[in-house]
């Protein structure tokens, strides 16, 4: 059996995470080193290792990912301006390879991204 993500290992409460929602597929967590006021990761429980590694049948699971990240930014008072972040790839940027939604909220954030 492969070794859990660092997201598994906090549903599994092994490591311990500033968890600001949960249900029985998804877990939102505050970043340990937040890039914004609010900076939290929506995360499938399911272990999908990036968005590319996705499959149709998760169809409705990454559907559910950003419906629970606007919920939590309108819920942190950011409803009507936050920035989603998905990094796909060590290349852009991905450090923990297991799909998440960065949620950034509460600073101006520039266009194009870097
Ligand atoms: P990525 O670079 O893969 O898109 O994003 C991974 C994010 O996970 C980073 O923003 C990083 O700060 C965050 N992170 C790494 N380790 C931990 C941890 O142990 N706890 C929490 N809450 N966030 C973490």
């Amino acid at each position: 059996m492969s070794e859990k993500t660092l997201f598994e290992k906090i549903v599994d409460r092994e490591i311990p995470a500033d968890i600001v929602y949960e249900d029985d597929d998804v877990i939102a967590i505050r970043d340990i080193n937040p890039q914004a006021p609010m900076h939290v990761l929506v995360c499938p429980k399911k272990p999908i290792t990036m968005v590319s590694s996705a499959q149709p049948e998760d169809a409705a699971l990454l559907g559910t990912l950003l419906l629970k990240a606007g919920e939590i930014a309108t819920a942190e008072g950011y409803g009507d301006r936050f920035r989603l972040v998905v990094n796909n790839g060590a290349a852009v940027g991905q450090t923990v390879f297991h799909l998440h939604v960065h949620v950034l909220g509460g600073r101006s954030f520039t266009w194009p991204p870097g």
